[in-house]
């Protein structure tokens, strides 16, 4: 397989085509590195590129770690994207980490910790890797419904991966969905995926800082009520401070042994 000139924008899809076909020929099982890798680690910095961009309030009032509802109830759905999410994430990471040592691609680690610690943004990257000696950002998502080569990529999942580009200053990454894809020219469908290849953005990562200064200045004083920016359809319904906010309580409402930071 032909190599391309280091910074180059490339696809990863033939590599992991050839890959499984190399592998199959040996009788290798393709999942060798499943990994679900449950193992809980502490992540440095206040603000996780997992949720910055969602409801502010929700933010500050996860962070003073605010007493949750009374009447949370258990929400299945939730709890089902989060292990569909985890699983199709390891399921990517396994199938890309047949990469390693091929074609020049190496240095594969899954959940490494990335910290910038000027905006105190702080979180687990899926994958990096090196492609000719250069290391990209994987920033994986998975997807219930059909999945397509001209799919638009997500604002909040271009801003969380641009952010790991920024702490580890990486020109740039690959935003993967994993979902069901049909097989070219079939009706079948097999559990792929879809590429994005990202530049870093000084654009994007000015909205990200914008977002850490404007949280940080509701963390210094838990009397602050951060706006209530959740979205109706997919947040709020199963926001454990439901009830707290609608009647509009701030942290040290909730919790009067927090103390301002100003
Ligand atoms: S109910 Fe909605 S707006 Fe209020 S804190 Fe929760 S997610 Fe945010």
């Amino acid at each position: 397989m032909s190599l391309v000139s280091p910074t180059a924008p490339f696809s990863l899809l033939p590599y992991l085509e050839r890959a499984i076909e190399d592998d199959a020929a040996a009788g290798l099982q393709p999942l060798r590195f499943f990994n679900l890798d449950l193992e809980r680690v502490a992540v440095p910095g206040v603000w996780r590129p997992s949720r910055l961009h969602r409801c502010m309030r929700a933010n500050l009032y996860k962070l003073f770690d605010s007493p949750r509802d009374e009447h949370v109830t258990f929400d299945p759905v939730q709890q089902n994207n989060f292990m569909r999410g985890h699983l199709l994430g390891a399921y990517a990471a396994a199938v890309l980490r047949l990469l390693d040592g091929r074609w020049g691609f190496s240095d594969f680690v899954d959940e490494g910790i990335a910290h910038d610690e000027a905006s105190s943004i702080g979180g687990k990257k899926d994958v990096t890797f090196r492609k000719d000696g250069v290391k990209y950002v994987v920033e994986v998502k998975s997807k219930l419904a059909d999945i397509q080569d001209d799919m638009k990529p997500e604002k909040d999942h271009l801003l969380q991966l641009n952010e790991y580009l920024h702490a580890e200053k990486l020109p740039m990454g690959f935003l993967i969905y994993v979902g069901p894809k049909l097989v070219p020219g079939t009706k079948m469908k097999r559990l792929w995926f879809v590429e994005k290849l990202q530049r870093y953005s000084r654009e994007l990562w000015e909205e990200s800082h914008s977002r850490t200064l404007q949280l940080t200045w509701f963390r210094r004083d838990p009397s602050r009520l951060a706006p209530a920016t959740g979205s109706r359809w997919n947040e709020c319904p199963t926001c454990p401070w439901r009830e707290s906010c609608e009647r509009g309580l701030s942290p040290l409402q909730l919790d009067s042994g927090l103390s301002v930071l100003l």
